[in-house]
């Protein structure tokens, strides 16, 4: 039966449909899906701008128990959710259920927040006025969303929306609906105004067009690529919506020569591979000191190779397949590309054949790579990562910023003076210190620098700043009588 959009508070079929196939083994249908016409999205823009002035209303604590509730449901159901997840998605099983635990963390988190919104009050300069100033939301967010984390990139954004008083229209991937209706299905079971939230599933550059372009939208917020989110950009200029961009990134693992290699080969390998590469903090860079170098690389490659890639729902598992077939054509250019450029491909790279047919390839790793090469410039998506080599730390931080991007990058290092230096100095968002260059918390900011980010950070209490829209009241109250 064929999912449906939810829209204007109706579950409802679509203009058209598309079939979603598992990545893992393409005989396996993992549903169909209604894509939203254009007249559903203004009527459900329509909706939303009403039903979000209710909801602002709301008291407190009744916000607080609809985020609170569609968190713990999360958690509680991660184990089928994941699955359903790593299913479309095709990342491991273990991934994709820690995928909806930590989404479900977003909105406990966002939850507590509800009642943390204390706004400042101050004496005017003049004569018997008052000021207080407070956070108001921002009204309709529209959400776009990729398949990489479809559902927790989504919760970061929804939960902070939800949390400050607005109305969400989400567009999530096309590649990912799945994943998409069974958080809409437990959000829109809650105690919220009709048609608050909505989902319109459907092609970025029809429905998430229209989205973007609607002068009912106040604020966007994106995750995807660099070359959509400019687009995005524009469209939003043409009505100054506010907006909130996370887009790609060429994240850098500098290796020291002081570095434990045990603990740099674990971090090098769940950086690059965890998510099938498919992350924007993989480490696809990675900036080895001469003095480790060949040690390093001999762990690595063996490491790689000792990598299980198989189905995504099968137990013994350590990397699913990449997202779509496209995806997987992109990659293998990639690989050639590396080839072309100089770069030796050390292992992988390369078609795996199955028993099910999907989207395999082996995790592959270049050597004697230089950081000009298109495959340490451009975001290859891919379980594909590159060793750069230098001669000194300071090298290694050039190379490090030598990137249009700056999301993450990460030190390993012994020395308490390279890392402090490190984390002053390298320009990214995010930057850690003997610790993977993907994975954060939820209660911290998350962005970028570069091509990397634009607008505010989200996640923590640093979403707030997109989220909502400060308003300074001045009060004159008289003398009593
Ligand atoms: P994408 O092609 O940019 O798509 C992202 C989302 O935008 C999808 O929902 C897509 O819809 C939609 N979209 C496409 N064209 C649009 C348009 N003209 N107007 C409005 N929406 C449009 O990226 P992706 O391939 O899904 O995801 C991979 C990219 O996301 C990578 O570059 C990765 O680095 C980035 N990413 C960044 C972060 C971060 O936090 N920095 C996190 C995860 C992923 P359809 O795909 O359904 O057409
Ligand atoms: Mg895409």
């Amino acid at each position: 039966m064929t999912k449906l959009n939810l829209i204007a508070g109706e579950w409802l079929a679509g203009e058209s449909e598309i079939e979603n196939l598992n990545p893992s083994d393409v005989t396996d249908l993992v549903g169909i899906f209604a894509q939203a016409s254009h007249s559903q999205l203004q009527a459900t823009l329509a909706k939303a701008r009403s039903a979000q002035a209710e909801w602002a209303n709301f008291g407190l604590e009744r916000k607080q128990a609809v985020l609170m509730n569609i968190g713990n449901e999360l958690m509680s159901r991660a184990e089928e959710l994941g699955r359903l997840l790593s299913r479309e998605e095709g990342k491991p099983l273990v991934e994709g259920k820690g995928e909806i635990y930590r989404a479900g963390q977003f909105f406990t988190y966002y939850a507590a927040e509800c009642l943390r919104q204390i706004g400042e009050n101050a004496d005017s300069v003049r004569d018997g006025v008052e000021i207080d100033v407070r956070r108001e939301p921002v009204g309709v967010v529209a959400i776009i969303s990729p398949w990489n984390f479809p559902t927790a990139t989504a919760s970061w954004k929804i939960a902070p929306a939800l949390c400050y008083g607005n109305a969400v229209v989400w567009k999530p991937a096309n590649s990912t609906p799945a994943s998409a209706v069974a958080l809409t299905e437990i959000i829109e079971r809650q105690d919220i105004p009709t048609g608050l939230f909505s989902l319109v599933m459907g092609s970025g550059s029809s429905i998430g067009q229209r989205l973007v372009e609607s002068p009912i939208v106040n604020a966007i917020s994106f995750t995807g690529s660099v070359p959509v989110g400019k687009g995005i950009a524009a469209a939003a200029i043409e009505n100054l919506t506010k907006v909130q961009m996370e887009m790609g990134s060429k994240n850098a693992l500098a290796v020291m020569d002081d570095a434990d290699l045990d603990l740099a080969v674990t971090l090098a390998l769940g950086g690059a591979f965890g998510g099938t590469g498919q992350k924007c903090t993989a480490s696809s860079r990675l900036i080895v000191h001469d003095f480790v170098h060949d040690a390093f690389v001999e762990k690595l490659v063996a490491g790689a190779k000792a990598i299980k890639v198989g189905h995504a729902l099968h137990d013994d598992i350590q990397m699913g397949p990449v997202v779509s077939n496209e995806q997987l054509q992109e990659n293998l250019a990639y690989v050639d590309l590396g080839k072309s450029e100089g770069a030796e491909l050390a292992c992988g790279g390369a078609r795996l054949e199955m028993p099910h047919e999907g989207f395999y390839m082996s995790p592959g790793i270049f050597v004697n790579s230089g950081n000009e090469m298109r495959i340490n410039r451009e975001e290859m998506f891919a379980p594909l990562a590159s060793v750069i080599r230098v001669g000194s730390y300071d090298e290694a931080l050039a190379v490090v910023n030598d990137t249009n991007f700056g999301l993450t990058s990460g030190i390993v290092t012994q020395s308490l003076a390279r890392s402090t230096h490190f984390r002053r100095n390298a320009r990214t968002g995010v930057v850690t210190v003997n610790l993977p260059t993907a994975g954060t918390d939820y209660h911290v900011p998350f962005g970028g620098r570069g091509d990397s980010s634009y607008g505010p950070r989200e996640q923590g209490k640093a979403a707030a700043e997109f989220y909502t829209t400060v308003k300074t009241a001045y009060i004159s109250a008289g003398a009593p009588k």
